[in-house]
């Protein structure tokens, strides 16, 4: 059976340098939304819990459930549903009518909209949003915002943390008002926390870097970051196929020389997606992917049991023209997952 293989060692190196750019672990919210970027949700909350973590970020309430247990705070970016929540939980206003859709004593966060134009309140709106969340009895314990291009090198990152600071400013004001202790402040992301300079927010959500990767523009420090995941396939059959002859669906590939071919349990239905026919595929060993990608197999000139199809997406992501968090995200939730 095909297989993710998470490794222990690469996560906690990846979070020790999070953590000293951050300032300590307790800066740190792991963010693990959509299976936590395919690695498998449960597997990373409890290596990040192992590791001594407490606060995670998630997409919405079946995703907190799952590993409500493992950390102290769990902030939901999008839930639609609005029911009562555990005490672990803290919900984020996406929109003013959030704040009275919440049952009394939620924890929220308001999202402040500094440029993005995805989700959030206007800064504006603050005041009104504040007032609102004592009239509900709700518990604001956070504010944050999201930076639209942090790893670019535009100075849009410079101008949204020029937003966010205003924003911390009136908070801070309002709060004082309403004789309210101060909520967490909060924008970095993997990006936004690498490009900053003795960080002092209360924590940063980090996605993509405690996985091993990161998106930044070269011309930034890029931190020494190692994958976690790896991808492997076991062999289903082999066989000799003479020079000439084709593999796999359109006859894409055609064998140069007499040569083995064996096809492994990976395919497109698991996430791994057909690569376009202009390119190549070879894996870290060396070994080429022969033709198309079908949806339950694919084909590679090696004779083995057990291949890793990859233990690093970048060359992958360049092949397909997109990001390292599209190749693990589409990773099908029902690979089984072993943490070595
Ligand atoms: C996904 C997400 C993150 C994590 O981003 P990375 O680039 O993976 O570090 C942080 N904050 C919000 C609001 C997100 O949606």
């Amino acid at each position: 059976m095909a297989k993710v293989i998470l490794y222990r060692e690469n996560y906690f190196h990846n979070l020790k340098i999070i953590s000293q750019q951050a300032g300590s672990k307790n800066k740190i919210a792991v963010v693990l939304k959509d299976n936590a970027y395919g690695h498998g949700l449960l597997e990373m909350a409890t290596l990040a819990n192992e590791y001594g973590i407490t606060k995670a970020v998630v997409r919405n309430y079946d995703e907190a459930i799952i590993i409500e247990k493992l950390f102290r705070e769990i902030l939901i970016l999008a839930d639609t549903s609005f029911h009562t929540y555990s005490h672990t939980f803290h919900i984020t206003i996406n929109k003013l009518e959030d704040i009275y859709r919440l049952p009394e004593n939620t924890n929220v966060h308001i999202k402040v909209d500094t440029g993005m134009h995805r989700n959030g309140i206007h800064k504006n709106e603050l005041k009104e949003a504040i007032h609102g969340i004592c009239k509900q009895n709700l518990k604001f314990t956070g504010c944050f915002t999201h930076h639209r291009s942090a790893d670019e090198l535009s100075t849009d990152f410079y101008w949204q943390s020029h937003e966010f600071a205003i924003v911390k400013k009136e908070v801070k004001k309002l709060c004082e008002q309403l004789s309210l202790p101060l909520p967490a402040f909060h924008s970095c992301n993997s990006s936004a926390l690498f490009r900053t300079k003795n960080f002092d927010e209360d924590f940063a959500r980090v996605g993509i870097a405690q996985y091993g990767y990161i998106e930044n523009n070269p011309i930034f420090d890029i931190p020494n970051l190692k994958p976690v995941m790896s991808l492997w396939g076991n062999k289903i059959s082999s066989r000799k196929i003479t020079k000439g002859e084709h593999v796999g669906y359109g006859a894409t590939y055609q064998a140069p020389k007499d040569m083995v071919v064996t096809n492994y349990d990976v395919g497109y239905g698991d996430g791994f997606l057909r690569i376009s026919g202009e390119h190549e595929y070879k894996t870290h060993e060396g070994y080429q992917l022969l033709g198309r990608v079908s949806m339950d197999n694919l084909s590679l000139d090696c004779d083995k049991e057990e291949v890793c199809i990859f233990n690093d997406v970048k060359e992958l992501a360049k092949l397909h023209n997109t990001i390292s968090y599209e190749i693990t995200t589409t990773l099908n939730p029902r690979i089984k997952k072993e943490v070595q």
